[in-house]
């Protein structure tokens, strides 16, 4: 009866901040699963390999824990290619068995796209993270700019969030595991809420 803990939702709505302050609240493991396409994303540029390449569908099955603790993973750079790889059908299989693993010695908070809905039908809890595309923007734009005084922020912030609801579309539309809330995950959104208050929302939950 180890506790499963699955959050999903786009890229920037907090979800991974969430997942971390859980897991730590909790005394869970976490694993943040954009990191794995990230890392194959990241391994398939050094490489110079083409997205649909076998050697790709390789380095998925191949990957360690080394790979996705690189920190080179979060650039706007690989924030592309890593969607482009999530949605080879070939790369989610290799990664699936993985994932699933990582869960059975202590349970797990894992956050992605598809926990609640592939990886983890099962969880004890599912929760599904929102927010609107401008606060997410905001908040990339944080974590990949230094200087909050610069004067092309705003500009800055509109490439982002346009870049970022591309990104959404294409994780909504892709054929294989395309992003949706499961049936039974309970919506979260971070757009007026605090990170503490996401947190204690999803505790009220979890303790429900
Ligand atoms: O969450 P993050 O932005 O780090 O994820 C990077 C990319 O990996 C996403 O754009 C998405 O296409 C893909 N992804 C996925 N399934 C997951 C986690 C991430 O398809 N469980």
């Amino acid at each position: 009866n180890n506790l499963i803990i699955a959050i999903d939702g786009f890229s920037g709505v907090g979800k991974g901040t969430l997942a971390k302050a859980l897991a730590d609240k909790l005394s869970l493991p976490y694993l943040d699963t954009g990191l794995l396409y990230r890392a194959v994303g990241r391994k398939m540029l050094d490489a110079g390999l083409s997205v649909k390449s076998n050697e790709v569908v390789q380095i998925a099955e191949q990957l360690t824990q080394q790979d996705w603790n690189r920190n080179d993973l979060r650039t706007p750079e690989v924030d592309k290619v890593a969607s482009q790889v999530a949605a080879q059908p070939k790369v989610r299989a290799a990664l699936l068995d993985m994932q699933r693993h990582f869960a059975t010695q202590q349970g797990v908070v894992m956050d992605g796209r598809d926990i609640g809905t592939v990886i983890f039908p099962n969880a004890n809890v599912k929760l599904f993270v929102i927010a609107s595309p401008r606060v997410r923007a905001e908040r990339r734009w944080l974590q990949y700019t230094a200087n909050p005084n610069d004067p092309v922020k705003e500009e800055q912030i509109k490439q982002i969030e346009l870049e970022l609801t591309q990104r959404d579309e294409a994780d909504a539309s892709r054929a294989v595991a395309p992003l949706r809330p499961a049936e039974d995950a309970h919506i979260i959104d971070t757009d007026y809420l605090s990170a503490n208050e996401v947190l204690v929302r999803a505790l009220e939950i979890i303790q429900r």
